[in-house]
């Protein structure tokens, strides 16, 4: 069911604690914790604790928490001091998602070309 904790999630064992991540902060709704293979000098994962597959499916099934989510990547950005940043909903494999649990990306910390790859 939408918003369930799915068994084979990784994103979910990491809000359960059942994997360790290096959590920045935690909201009743979010957790923020750094990517394991960082693509700048700041890359903040910001996930709701409840499960969706991206997020536009959050957006759609719990806009308030997919408002807390984007409240959070500005709290990420303020506390690693970055004055620019990016932040990336990868969705669908053609775009890079991977793990199908919605996630924003909060990339900083080096200049940051436009258009992406
Ligand atoms: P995406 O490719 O947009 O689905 O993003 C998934 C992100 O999760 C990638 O940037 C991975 O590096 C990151 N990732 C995968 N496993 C872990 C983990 N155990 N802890 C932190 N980040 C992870
Ligand atoms: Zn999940």
């Amino acid at each position: 069911m939408a918003g369930e904790p799915q068994d084979d999630c990784l994103f979910c064992k990491i809000v359960s604690g059942t994997i360790p991540a290096t959590i920045v902060r935690e909201t009743e709704t979010t957790v923020a914790f750094r990517d394991i293979n960082p693509q700048a000098p700041t890359h903040i994962l910001v996930i709701p604790k409840a499960h969706h597959r991206d997020a536009a499916a959050l957006a759609a099934a719990a806009p308030e928490v997919a408002a807390d989510v984007l409240r959070e990547t500005q709290a990420v950005a303020d506390e690693e001091k970055l004055e620019s940043y990016r932040v990336v909903f990868n969705t669908g494999s053609g775009a890079g998602q991977t793990v199908w649990h919605a996630h924003a990306h909060v990339l900083g910390g080096r200049g940051l070309e436009w258009p992406p790859g």
